[in-house]
């Protein structure tokens, strides 16, 4: 059976939905153009006025915003409500230059709470759950967004945050938590702990629900094996409030984006041209419920694409498929586009761990990338003929992927410094900037 938290909006009618999004879309815009100069200025420039947007279709008239604007704005260019009206700050982990600084009132919160709790619910969450939230709590959305979501679903939260993996299991073990919720590097670190320890009879996890970095179907299916649970994708950003922005239902396939305050669209990067449903490209979302920091067209760097074919959970809101990664992440080698989830997934397919590092480094003026593997303990012990013939394998399966040649190196268990937060998956030596 089909679990719903808002059954009367995540399973409205299309027509509902389309009619919520067309009277918020045009109270958002009203709500912004009156409030935010940076905003109106950008709009004036386009020659664009509220009277312009009565409905959803007036959408693509308005101008983009990209997280330049974000940093431009930085600290309160974007805000559309008195400071005195805010509760609540929350920040990216932006690693360089000017941080992004997302505000929320109590109201804004609220529905980000509700959000959240959807996914839980979607993932079999009840008030008689206990869930394992091992986000990082503080400034990144993580921690906090699901211990929001926790409190309305009414199950018993537990505030973990990141790190201290020997805590972690222990109360996971003496508290019976049965929904964790983590980043997925972080999940698979830990279900790799607790099998190492033999207590994997002594934990009750039922489900997990994972994001904030991207991963790849070969890792859902490890984690769901090593864990005996259901792993349910979640995505969201800072900038349009944190997790759940859109979630997975038990189908696990593709997320619902919460239409009822989030517009999506998919744009070609290069042209800003909408594309129809199914192609794939730049997600861009405007927020129409948020007081504080509501944004229109939104440029979110990740690209993936939307699926409006109904869902058989009964969900109505559109789906939108696992971003391939950031196109920030997005590598490019010697010309070619990659993305550390393309060598993820071939590693996985060829029954290696999820522990790898890729390096890029340019020698005479031609780039070089590099993946460090970790072996499995069996693998370890095999002899050097064998390990060369893996090395030769992988090169191959590698190849077939990416177009390109990468130099492979396999190392031994445990090598790879391991993360209790987003994954450090690669290393650019290039020095291109
Ligand atoms: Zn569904």
């Amino acid at each position: 059976m089909p679990n719903y938290y808002q059954p009367e909006i995540e399973c409205a009618s299309r027509e509902q939905i389309r009619h919520w999004q067309d009277e918020r879309l045009v109270h958002t815009v009203r709500h912004v153009y009156e409030n935010v100069e940076y905003y109106r200025k950008k709009m004036q420039k386009k020659g664009v006025t509220p009277d312009d947007i009565r409905s959803v279709d007036d959408l693509c008239k308005l101008p983009f915003l990209t997280k330049d604007d974000l940093r431009d704005a930085y600290p309160y260019g974007l805000l559309a409500k008195p400071l005195s009206d805010c509760v609540r700050i929350q920040s990216t982990s932006g690693t360089t230059g000017r941080r992004v600084v997302a505000f929320y009132t109590q109201h804004d919160i609220d529905l980000w709470d509700e959000c959240c709790a959807r996914a839980i619910v979607a993932a079999g969450g009840t008030k008689d759950d206990v869930v394992h939230v091992s986000y990082g709590y503080g400034l990144f959305t993580g921690g906090p967004g699901l211990n929001g979501g926790s409190h309305k679903v009414g199950s018993l939260t537990l505030p973990m945050s990141s790190g201290n993996t020997e805590r972690q299991i222990q109360f996971m073990c003496d508290l019976g938590s049965t929904i964790l919720c983590c980043t997925p590097s972080y999940a698979a670190y830990l279900a790799e702990s607790i099998i190492e320890r033999g207590l994997r009879d002594q934990i009750k996890l039922k489900a997990g629900i994972f994001g904030a970095e991207a991963w790849s179907e070969e890792m859902r299916h490890d984690i769901e094996e090593k864990l005996g649970i259901k792993a349910y994708d979640i995505y969201g950003l800072t900038e349009i409030s944190g997790p759940g922005v859109s979630f997975e239902c038990a189908e696990q396939g593709g997320m619902h984006i919460n239409e009822d305050h989030f517009i999506a669209e998919i744009i070609d990067p290069n042209t800003g041209e909408v594309l129809p449903d199914g192609e794939k490209g730049e997600l861009v979302f405007t927020s129409i419920t948020k007081e504080a920091f509501p944004l229109l067209r939104y440029r979110t760097r990740d690209i993936c694409a939307l699926n409006r074919t109904p869902c058989s959970c009964g969900r109505t809101h559109v789906r939108m498929s696992k971003p391939m990664g950031r196109s920030d992440d997005m590598l490019i080698v010697k010309g070619v586009n990659v993305f550390p989830s393309q060598i993820e997934t071939v590693l996985l397919a060829q029954g290696y761990p999820a522990n790898y590092q890729i390096i890029v480094s340019r020698e005479n003026n031609s780039d070089l990338l590099e993946v460090l593997v970790e072996m499995t303990p069996e693998m370890f012990s095999d002899a050097l003929s064998t390990v060369s013939a893996r090395e030769h394998d992988l090169v191959g399966a590698l190849k077939a992927m990416l177009g390109i040649y990468a130099k492979v190196r396999l190392v031994a268990p445990k090598t790879i410094t391991r993360s209790e937060g987003k994954a450090v998956r690669v290393i650019d030596k290039r020095n291109l900037y």
